[in-house]
């Protein structure tokens, strides 16, 4: 059960602003909403995708925050009925669009807080993926710190030892004498390393950022998408909830992120490719070995582009924290009126 993942973490005080109301867009403004939404997909340069929990309810696998999430309902002593399996569940419309969206190359990057694995099932390349807070499918050597592809769900979460001996000797490297560790992680540990490096400097030299499914509540991860618009990027937050940053953002959707990209792709005349099992990584992997590990060549050649496009470039920094945690101090925070103010931004209504 995909509750595992949830039961599994070890107490937490701080889950952030838990259960507030969704709300939805009138079908005018959806409609009007998507059309500014494919205008900034088409005249983009850079485009770096955030997804988080809410992109894979529509899966079967409940989110933490929302009105029947996880932790939710944990507060009121109660848990989620409906659940699906993470070996079970399939990619969503969502994870789908995302994938095609990277490889006709009007997508650059995905940054994910999700565990679930969905993304590798879509088969979208680990070249265009960072997975911040680890995955269920994929297990990471304590030497070596290689990561393999795992066909089925991890049995703990929390980086333990499953015992495995490390593959590394199989992809034509020395042999190494390690252990695989899963690969998710708990509250108290920093966030992978390569994984958010990538992340940062993706979100620093995209002109537009879109946030998907998610509150954005939890830092770093929450805070990457700023990264855009520190450096005068756009940013676009489509939530049922409202968001931590949707007074910082150009454009705010207030509706099923299935629906909104179904939409969007239809404007752009893209097909959506149907879920494919000879593409899921994680079918793969039950016969063959599938290394994840980044490329290093991949976070050297990015290095280099983030430090020709932001070095000198002034903006207000932010030093990013390392490690998983919420920020809210305030309850309130998050539902202050201010968070309306910017659904469409002026300037790009003129736009269209
Ligand atoms: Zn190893």
């Amino acid at each position: 059960m995909s509750c595992n993942y949830a039961d599994g973490l070890s107490p937490y005080e701080h889950k952030g602003v838990l259960g507030v109301p969704e709300k939805f867009d009138s079908i005018e403004k959806f409609e009007e909403k998507c059309k500014l939404l494919a205008n900034l997909l088409k005249e983009s340069k850079h485009v770096v995708v955030h997804t988080g929990a809410g992109i894979s309810t529509s899966a079967g696998i409940p989110d933490f925050r929302g009105p029947n999430g996880v932790w939710t309902l944990e507060k009121k002593g109660k848990k989620p009925s409906i659940n699906i399996s993470f070996a079970d569940a399939i990619p969503t419309k969502t994870h789908m669009i995302l994938k095609k969206l990277v490889e006709c190359n009007k997508v650059q990057y995905i940054v994910s807080q999700n565990i679930d694995g969905l993304h590798l099932k879509s088969g979208l390349s680990r070249k265009y993926l960072a997975e911040l807070h680890g995955n269920m499918f994929v297990e990471e050597c304590n030497l070596c710190k290689r990561q393999f592809v795992r066909s089925s769900p991890v049995e703990t979460v929390g980086k333990k030892c499953s015992g495995v001996p490390c593959a590394s000797g199989l992809t034509g490297r020395r042999p190494c004498r390690g252990r695989l560790y899963d690969g998710v992680l708990d509250w108290e540990h920093s966030l992978p390393e390569n994984d958010l490096l990538m992340a940062e400097w993706h979100s620093s030299i995209a002109d537009l950022s879109i946030c998907l499914g998610t509150t954005l509540q939890i830092v770093p991860s929450g805070n990457l998408p700023l990264e855009t618009v520190k450096y005068g990027g756009k940013l676009v937050i489509c939530n049922l909830q409202p968001t931590k940053h949707d007074n910082k953002a150009d454009l705010v959707i207030n509706y099923y992120v299935d629906e909104v990209l179904e939409k969007v792709m239809n404007i752009l005349a893209l097909d959506i490719p149907g879920y494919s099992e000879a593409d899921n990584y994680i079918k793969q992997a039950e016969n063959k070995l599938i290394d994840w590990t980044i490329s290093k060549k991949d976070v050297l050649s990015m290095e280099k582009v983030y430090k020709a496009k932001c070095k000198g470039v002034k903006k207000l920094r932010v030093l990013l924290k390392s490690k998983r945690e919420d920020v809210t101090s305030n309850e309130n925070d998050i539902v202050k009126d201010k968070i309306i103010k910017l659904e469409i931004k002026n300037e790009i209504k003129t736009e269209v």
